[in-house]
């Protein structure tokens, strides 16, 4: 199967020009002007913009999570991570405290294989490090090709490590190539936050954001980078979204110190007054919480200074029945909330059409540098010769509405409803095959391959 993609305005993380693109199998075989190749399908993208398919490279499916799971399955979230112009996603397996790493991963593939529609991988969180797991990292770096461990600093007795534990495990990873992601937030100090609040009967969504400050995120971040620089480990740190922790970044650039840094799209756009809505507000608990609007500005600005090389989701939606388990208390309401499919669309709102960063760095953010971060590039993440061929033809003029009817992730209300967007990705697709076409979708359960994946580029 070929197909040519004419007279696109093909954006890379570094170019910008019009060009035919011709497709062969899988890959991008050839790119040039007026082509004359003769192809079993062609597209016409004059007015258009082409570029590499999303990388999402933080979304939660499926996912056991505070007594119950994340609404969008493998088949679900990457459908509708297609419909959003995302062809990527890395999905986190969570090691059960006292079980094996491999066990996890186990559990992980019975749930992943042969439902995924769109390409994805794995980061392995790493919950109970001792000297039994520290024996399995070689092996998933250099068998399974799962290159990033998370580390959550918070969530005690279920998720989170000390940082004895942190140490051991960057020294590990460190020695074999790979890459520590981090929730970077002071698991002890929220605990006592939350046992205060519920104490005095504060049970309103309210005092989900109260309860984690800005003061546990700078704090953890800054941890983090100094034990990471003491290592020499590279630190990736997931889901930023404050002031305090990015100076806490900005900082460790003084004794030349590199923390990668990942924000989601909510914490540029939306701020922590959605959480004086009454029981509403649960629509937005997540963990770090949303913040205020000198956070949202100290974010692009960390993106205009190269601080923040990543913009993700931590998708990981919930229906509101589910929200409601915590409608008597703010610490039961599970964490998460959707976004996978409104990504592209907000960055380009947001960064592009809001004149905060140009259409490469748009690229950048969405798809090169996580392609880079975590050993995929440049199968993924550009359009160039021997590429996948995941592309994105996106029409810049046409408008529309988010709004949970015309969505397709698996949850029954939209974080941004209403909101008016410039731009629609019109036809995606993933390793050559059109997967949605003027809209609508083509792709099948199963069509998606997990990825191993290589060594990360620093960028
Ligand atoms: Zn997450």
């Amino acid at each position: 199967m070929s197909l040519l993609i004419k007279n696109g305005r093909v954006i890379t993380a570094a170019d910008d020009y019009i060009a035919d693109i011709f497709i062969e199998g899988e890959t991008i075989n050839e790119i040039g002007n007026n082509l004359l190749l003769k192809a079993d399908k062609e597209i016409d993208a004059s007015g258009k913009l082409v570029f590499p398919g999303g990388i999402d490279p933080h979304v939660h499916l499926d996912m056991p999570f505070m007594g119950t799971f994340s609404s969008d399955n493998y088949e679900t979230g990457t459908r509708a991570a297609l419909f959003g112009g995302t062809t990527m996603v890395i999905d986190f397996i969570l090691q059960k405290q006292g079980n094996s790493l491999q066990a996890a991963l186990d559990e992980w593939r019975g749930r992943s294989n042969g439902n995924c529609i769109g390409d994805y991988s794995f980061h392995m969180a790493v919950t109970d490090f001792n000297d039994n797991t520290k024996k399995e990292i070689q092996g998933l770096i250099e068998k399974e090709g799962i290159v990033s461990f998370k580390t959550f600093m918070a969530y005690k007795g279920a998720l989170m490590i000390d940082d004895r534990q942190m140490v051991g495990l960057m020294e590990e990873v460190k020695k074999h190539g790979g890459l520590i992601n981090v929730h970077a937030t002071n698991g002890d100090m929220i605990d006592y936050l939350i046992a205060k609040h519920r104490a005095e009967g504060k049970l309103s969504p309210l005092y989900h954001y109260l309860s984690q400050p800005e003061v546990t995120e700078a704090e953890a971040s800054e941890r983090f980078a100094d034990m990471a620089h003491y290592t020499g480990c590279p630190g990736y740190i997931v889901h930023l979204t404050c002031e305090g922790a990015l100076n806490a970044v900005r900082n460790a650039t003084r004794r030349n110190q590199k923390v990668f840094v990942e924000t989601c799209i909510q914490y540029l756009l939306l701020d922590a007054s959605l959480y004086e809505k009454n029981f509403e507000g649960a629509k937005w608990v997540m963990s770090p919480p949303l913040r205020q609007q000198k956070d949202q500005e100290t974010l692009w600005a960390g993106i205009n200074q190269g601080l923040v090389q990543v913009v993700a989701t931590d998708h990981c939606p919930f229906k509101w029945e589910q929200k409601l388990m915590g409608k008597d208390d703010f610490s039961k309401i599970p964490n998460g909330a959707p976004g996978v499919e409104n990504r592209m669309n907000l960055i380009y709102n947001g960064g592009v059409v809001e004149n905060r960063i140009s259409l490469n760095r748009f690229v950048e953010l969405t798809s090169t540098a996580a392609a880079k971060m975590f050993g995929l590039f440049p199968k993924k993440g550009t359009i160039a010769v021997g590429s996948d061929a995941d592309i994105v033809i996106f029409d810049p003029e046409k408008e529309h509405t988010f709004g949970v009817e015309n969505e397709h992730m698996n949850v029954d209300y939209s974080s941004y409803e209403g909101w008016k967007m410039k731009g629609k990705v019109e036809t995606v697709l993933s390793r050559g095959r059109v997967v949605i076409d003027k809209g609508e979708h083509t792709g099948k359960q199963g069509d998606g391959q997990f990825l191993k994946r290589g060594e990360c580029v620093k960028i």
